[in-house]
């Protein structure tokens, strides 16, 4: 070796060099054993199946010698500051960090410290490098939480090392995402005021004001009490989450804003919606208020958006008139669909009055149909307001809450609903917030809260 090169190699990218060289070296052996060997005759799956399994030993040996060259000094280091009082401590021992990344396994042989007047072990270069305590680190976190959002606990492990080839198991999947979706709030899953005011822009065109439509509505899941290790588990609820999509309707496209959805009460819900809306400027906007017959989401969206116009969702209004037509005509009869269609229209052109005066003169053909004609009648005053779907479409407003029916499939009844699902309210709440952060597009911002009150100091 000349001596340009024997320089080389003290440096530490030439040592890294070598290190990693000596790892091909040791990978392309394994690879020789297998595929060369006398008769054999690899598929490309097989080929590929080698790789996944060998892979994972290789780069986990190269992100490990990354680390002690890069790190070299603090490998080396005899004494460190106590992050709590500032004392001088003296290097214990090397202490093994073993450690698994989204890469492979890792370990690493670093100092540990401990202070004994505050009785607290530290390693500056699990600090210098965010180490997790946990043995799979960060971004294992981060990807195995983002999974069991969308797959059931059960299957969640098994798919993950399925699909990533590192296997974690069901307690690992489960209390991870238990300790990030308590960072799942409100505050963090809903954009900030900058990037909703970025959004908003995104659809202002010049010849249109986009309307700002808010559409609320509650969908039942099942839950039970949190049970205690070895007793039963108490009986099951079917409890309603709450919540509420704000989307922005421009044009010829839909700008989402923001989901939350909670298993919470009303005042709960008020509150939330409440702090949503403080984050949106909304006097440039036109305001579309959606929602079915509840009482308690209208009260709390006309209170936090005042000018909003309020609509009530067409389809559901649709569906109260249907179920009275089939109760008094039969189902599917020529006269219920002529009366179904001549009340729409009705409704439409929002002749509201009139509709309810001809409810009025009905004769019931039966005690049912009495029912739910009185129940149509109380529906309709309660929102006679509310119906003018003809004056909708003509000002661009939406009449149907597509837009929150399918926000709620996608995060709540997806997930939540699953046969044999029953959630306790905090873990289905932080299963309604990570999801909603996901759809949000604020997970990142989520798990790096979680992130960084999980560093080490
Ligand atoms: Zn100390």
């Amino acid at each position: 070796m000349g001596l340009a090169a024997r320089i080389l190699e003290q440096e530490p990218t030439g040592k890294f060099r070598h290190m990693i060289h000596d790892e091909v070296d040791k990978w392309v052996d394994q690879i020789i054993d297998e595929v060369f060997e006398e008769g054999k005759k690899p598929t490309v799956m097989e080929l590929s199946q080698l790789f996944s399994e060998t892979k994972q030993k290789f780069f986990g040996a190269c992100l490990q010698a990354l680390i002690e060259q890069k790190y070299a000094g603090l490998l080396e280091q005899e004494y460190a500051p106590c992050p709590q009082c500032g004392k001088m401590c003296k290097s214990r021992r090397d202490n093994l960090k073993q450690m698994v990344t989204m890469q492979g396994p890792s370990a690493l042989k670093r100092p540990w410290f401990y202070c004994a007047d505050c009785s607290y072990g530290f390693s500056p270069l699990d600090k210098a490098l965010e180490i997790s305590r946990k043995k799979h680190q960060f971004d294992v976190q981060k990807k195995s939480t983002r999974t069991v959002a969308e797959v059931p606990f059960s299957s969640g492990s098994e798919l993950f090392a399925e699909l990533t080839d590192h296997p974690v198991s069901d307690h690992f999947i489960h209390d991870t995402f238990e300790r990030v979706g308590a960072y799942a709030c409100l505050e963090d899953v809903v954009p900030s005021q900058e990037e909703i005011a970025a959004r908003c822009q995104r659809v202002n065109e010049s010849s249109w004001r986009p309307v700002l439509v808010v559409a609320s509505d509650g969908a039942h899941v099942p839950t039970r009490p949190k049970a205690k290790r070895n007793e039963k588990r108490g009986q099951g609820r079917w409890q309603e989450a709450k919540g509420f999509r704000i989307y922005l309707l421009g044009k010829d496209r839909i700008v989402h804003v923001a989901s939350w959805h909670q298993i919470q009460n009303e005042e709960q819900f008020g509150k939330d919606l409440s702090f949503v809306a403080s984050r949106i400027s909304q006097d440039n906007l036109r305001i579309g208020l959606l929602g079915d017959g509840a009482d308690w989401l209208w009260k709390h969206m006309v209170s936090c958006f005042p000018k909003g116009r309020q609509i009530l969702d067409y389809f559901h209004c649709a569906e109260h008139i249907h179920k009275v037509a089939k109760l008094q005509y039969g189902e599917k009869s020529q006269k219920c669909l002529e009366w179904v269609e001549s009340t729409i229209t009705r409704l439409f052109y929002a002749e509201v009055d009139n509709v309810i005066w001809g409810l009025q003169r009905m004769k019931p053909r039966d005690g049912l149909a009495k029912e739910e004609i009185r129940k149509l009648i109380g529906y309709l005053q309660n929102n006679r307001e509310r119906i003018h779907y003809r004056g909708d479409r003509i000002g661009g407003y939406p009449i149907g809450s597509g837009g929150i029916e399918s926000a709620n499939k996608f995060i709540c009844h997806t997930r939540m609903k699953r046969s044999g699902a029953w959630w306790v309210k905090e873990t289905g709440n932080e299963m309604l917030g990570i999801r909603c952060a996901i759809y949000n597009g604020t997970y990142d911002k989520v798990f790096e809260k979680y992130k960084t009150a999980n560093l080490p100091q």
